[in-house]
């Protein structure tokens, strides 16, 4: 009996755990999770096309003191590396945080298809920025959005105590 309820689990897990939104802004969050262990605000970001997962990054402002190196930014120009060309069709971008403006300016330029995120940024966030994504890009926000925002939130906590 046991075994069997093992054998129904796995054919479970075979039928729910495609290659899904929720799949891969898991790897985003083990970016982000990267990021938090080197004492960055915890963003990760990563790239697909096809399934294929094609360009990962993390937040790096404090690390190469410089303010442009959202996790978004690297995981476009790592994309558009491997694929040889600056637009990024057929791509979808999987990032914990919604974009912020300078963000959303580059997905502009790089004409991405997708972008998902996971928390809202109620304060930063391009859409209440109003900074507008390509005619072309479909926008998704509030994937594993509790996860996402529990790793911030333990971040800048764990900032405060410090200091
Ligand atoms: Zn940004």
């Amino acid at each position: 009996m046991g075994d069997w309820n093992v054998r129904l689990n796995c054919i479970f897990d075979l039928m729910v755990l495609p290659f899904d939104d929720t799949y891969f802004m898991k790897k985003a969050l083990l970016e982000a999770q990267e990021a938090f262990d080197k004492g960055e605000v915890p963003i990760g970001a990563i790239i697909v096309v096809q399934d294929r997962i094609i360009a990962r990054a993390h937040n790096l402002t404090e690390q190469l003191n410089d303010v442009t190196a959202h996790a978004e930014m690297q995981a476009i120009t790592a994309a558009a590396n491997f694929l040889g060309g600056k637009y990024l069709q057929n791509c979808t971008l999987y990032v914990t945080l919604e974009p912020c403006q300078m963000c959303a300016g580059a997905l502009y330029w790089s004409q991405i298809s997708r972008v998902v995120y996971a928390a809202k940024d109620s304060e930063r966030g391009c859409g209440v920025m109003g900074t507008k994504l390509h005619p072309k890009t479909v926008l998704l926000g509030g994937v594993l959005e509790t996860e996402a925002s529990m790793l911030l939130k333990k971040f800048f906590i764990q900032k405060r105590n410090l200091n």
